[in-house]
């Protein structure tokens, strides 16, 4: 380990926070992480309620291909060693309103049959042909390299990128162009129409195609996964590495101002009073209050006051979790069930009504998360907070209220779904883009930062990076600065360090 003298303050002990924290340690730094919250993970958490476990933010886990260089950041912060990692056959399944379910495999040969066998019209075929011959082109394609972020890229990075993937830029391009929703209505025949709908799960997907090739390839080629221990797994464990190379948390410990002096970044002051001093200030968390609050607006210039008002922000998720007294295990671990009727759920990120359900149980993926026997299952939504924001703000009990409301038709939903099931649940727990804002303060909620797909998000974070105009020894991190999952999180909080080593002169180390 390297070994100087300086001190390194972070903002937040979520994944980027609790990454930076891990490599500041390595490199010789004093560093200290104030965390509001009393557990560590920021979104990436899970709760316990009446011997049930709900996972927070546990779907896919990128970067678990231990042979190659997706990984590097995860086996450098220590966590995939030893980590047993499940890998999925199939993305997700789709039950239609006949009951058959579809499946949406991994393998692109298994996909192409049966997406065929949802269409007789031959340009749609043609289309999914190509559709899965491209998904097996990414899968040649070297692994993603994570070490840097793509949004903090130079030009130089971006033209070794081009070389590198020079074979399959064509997808890249035509696959994030369009949002899922105008991919799936091109094909003609409507059973392949609604069915590719949901490819992303939401009906009105705001995410490109290419996400879909993503994480099918990933998956495939076992470059992504689920890691035993879910959320909570992956942060108690950052935390104890953290702790382990001599880190320092503050919990419970809310920064309201960053102290700065003639243009340099000198330490926080915390919600009560105490002030804390450092030579370097990392924030990892929502970058609106970083920026407009701890630092009162002073540190900005157009492109950033522009993302900050215009830039469209990640949806945030309404989610029921249920803890019901019976076993799952032979059904799919997750699927979107068509629904004969529209769901009167108010909020949803979409503009038709909603006629589908997505359900997820963990009886395979974790079967700690219930007594024997029994199974924890979610639902989830994409949801805008105002709707929520307004209730909450207006009236408490009406908040409460419409949360059971929502609840009750999921759970009518289940029971038409699975008959007999409603009696058996014995725990509800409803989640609300409130619980994700109060929780992390990520503005309204937003789970994965900035919408960087197909809007100006991309070449405004591009030009802002991690650092603010005219404030040094300060450096940003986490999802607003590299747009959300939990690799591009710790990847950031590498490139903070990264970037202060140079700047000291400190050869940047990873043991
Ligand atoms: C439902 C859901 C599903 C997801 N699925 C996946 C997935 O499958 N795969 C994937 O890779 N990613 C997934 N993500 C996204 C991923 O979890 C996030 O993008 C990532 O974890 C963001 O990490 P972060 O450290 O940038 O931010 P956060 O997790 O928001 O951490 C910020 C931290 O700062 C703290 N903080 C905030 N303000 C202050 C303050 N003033 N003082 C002190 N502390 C403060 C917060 O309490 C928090 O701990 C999902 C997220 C959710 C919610």
């Amino acid at each position: 380990m390297n070994c100087n003298e300086k001190s390194i303050i972070i903002i937040g002990a979520g994944i980027a926070g609790l990454a930076a924290g891990i490599y500041g340690q390595m490199n010789g730094y004093k560093t200290t992480i104030f965390e509001m919250n009393h557990v560590p993970g920021g979104l990436v958490t899970s709760w316990k309620r009446k011997g049930y476990t709900f996972d927070g933010a546990m779907d896919w886990f990128i970067g678990t291909g231990l042979n190659d260089r997706s990984s590097i950041v995860w086996r450098e912060l220590g966590y995939l060693q030893d980590r047993k990692i499940d890998y999925y056959d199939e993305l997700l399944h789709v039950r239609d309103r006949n009951g058959k379910l579809w499946t949406l495999y991994t393998d692109p040969s298994m996909l192409e049959d049966q997406l065929l066998q949802l269409t007789d019209d031959e340009e749609d075929k043609e289309k999914v042909k190509k559709l899965c011959k491209d998904i097996a082109r990414f899968i040649e394609a070297a692994p993603l390299d994570f070490r840097k972020p793509q949004t903090l890229y130079e030009a130089s990075d971006y033209m070794k990128f081009a070389e590198e993937y020079a074979d399959c830029m064509d997808i890249f391009i035509e696959y994030n162009q369009l949002l899922v929703s105008d991919y799936a209505d091109s094909f003609k025949d409507h059973r392949l129409r609604e069915v590719m709908t949901y490819m992303f799960y939401e009906p009105e997907s705001p995410h490109v195609p290419f996400v879909f090739i993503f994480q099918l390839a990933s998956m495939y080629k076992k470059t992504a996964g689920y890691p035993q221990g879910g959320s909570l797994g992956v942060s108690n464990f950052l935390e104890a590495r953290y702790k382990e190379l001599g880190g320092n948390i503050q919990y419970r410990a809310t920064v309201k101002k960053i102290i700065t002096l003639d243009g340099v970044a000198k330490g926080i002051i915390l919600e009560n009073g105490t002030k804390h001093f450092a030579d370097y200030v990392v924030s990892a968390c929502d970058t609106r209050q970083v920026i407009y609050e701890m630092l009162e607006g002073k540190y900005v210039n157009d492109a950033i006051d522009k993302l900050y008002t215009e830039g469209v922000i990640h949806a945030s998720v309404l989610k029921v979790y249920l803890g019901v007294d019976r076993d799952f295990k032979n059904e799919p671990d997750v699927a979107v069930h068509m629904l004969n009727e529209p769901l009167d759920i108010p909020g949803l990120n979409q503009k038709r009504p909603r006629t589908s359900l997505v359900l997820r149980h963990y009886c395979n993926l974790e079967s700690s998360y219930a007594p024997p026997g029994k199974s924890v299952m979610e639902s989830f939504f994409y949801s805008g907070y105002d709707y929520w924001g307004d209730l909450y703000n207006k009236d408490r009990e009406l908040y409460k209220k419409e949360k059971e409301r929502i609840a009750s038709i999921v759970i009518d939903q289940i029971e038409r779904i699975y008959p007999g099931t409603k009696e058996k649940i014995e725990v509800v727990d409803v989640v609300t883009p409130v619980t994700y804002q109060r929780y992390t303060g990520n503005h309204k909620g937003a789970i994965m930062g900035w919408m960087d797909d197909t809007t100006i998000v991309p070449d405004l974070m591009k030009q802002i990076g991690a650092t603010l105009p005219g404030l040094n020894n300060f450096y940003m991190t986490g999802q607003w600065i590299v747009t959300g999952g939990m690799i591009r999180a710790a990847s950031s909080g590498r490139y903070a360090i990264e970037r202060i080593c140079l700047k000291d002169g400190v050869e940047f180390k990873t043991i």
